[in-house]
């Protein structure tokens, strides 16, 4: 009998029309997928993505240069070194993170008393090389003028939690 039963579902297609009309009550539903990367999907403004360094609206630098992040990042990325400039401030001469061995465990972001050091919404930055992960002050400060927009509303979407 059971043989019987397959051999009329075989000879009455009715797996492919099954299959079918499940296609068909899909179709018209909403995609579950996105068209990366063209379409992306909701990130959250905790999320740690890459680095960034920022600035004052006037432009001036944020970081201050008290190696706090420098002295608490557990995978020892960060070098900074500085000097004193002609008005008694200082500033950072050289600020290194070696993104290779950075963690992303958002330590400096924490640690930093001014939010200079972030770690932005961009997780696009892969490579083709470990030097172009060896980031300097200068690529970081482009990131961070890159996208401030952004940072600036996530830390301000995460303020009251802080
Ligand atoms: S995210 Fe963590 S591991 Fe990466 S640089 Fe900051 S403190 Fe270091
Ligand atoms: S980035 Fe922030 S924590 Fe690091 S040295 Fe500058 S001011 Fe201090």
């Amino acid at each position: 009998m059971s043989s019987l039963v397959a051999a009329a579902r075989s000879f009455l297609l009715l797996e492919i029309i099954k299959g079918l009309g499940l296609t068909l009550k899909y179709l018209f539903k909403p995609k579950a997928t996105l068209n990366y990367p063209y379409e992306k999907g909701f990130i959250s403004p905790r999320f740690r993505g890459e680095h960034a360094l920022r600035r004052y609206p006037n432009g001036e630098e944020r970081c201050i240069t008290c190696k706090l992040c420098e002295a608490i990042c557990p995978a020892q990325a960060i070098t900074i070194e500085s000097e004193p400039r002609p008005d008694g401030s200082r500033r950072t001469t050289r600020y290194d993170i070696d993104m290779t061995k950075c963690i992303y465990c958002g330590f400096c972001q924490e640690a930093c008393p001014v939010d200079a050091i972030v770690e932005g919404p961009n997780f696009e930055f892969a490579t083709e090389t470990r030097e172009e992960l060896y980031y300097d002050k200068e690529k970081l400060l482009s990131n961070g003028d890159r996208w401030e927009t952004e940072i600036a509303r996530n830390l301000a979407a995460d303020a009251r939690y802080r």
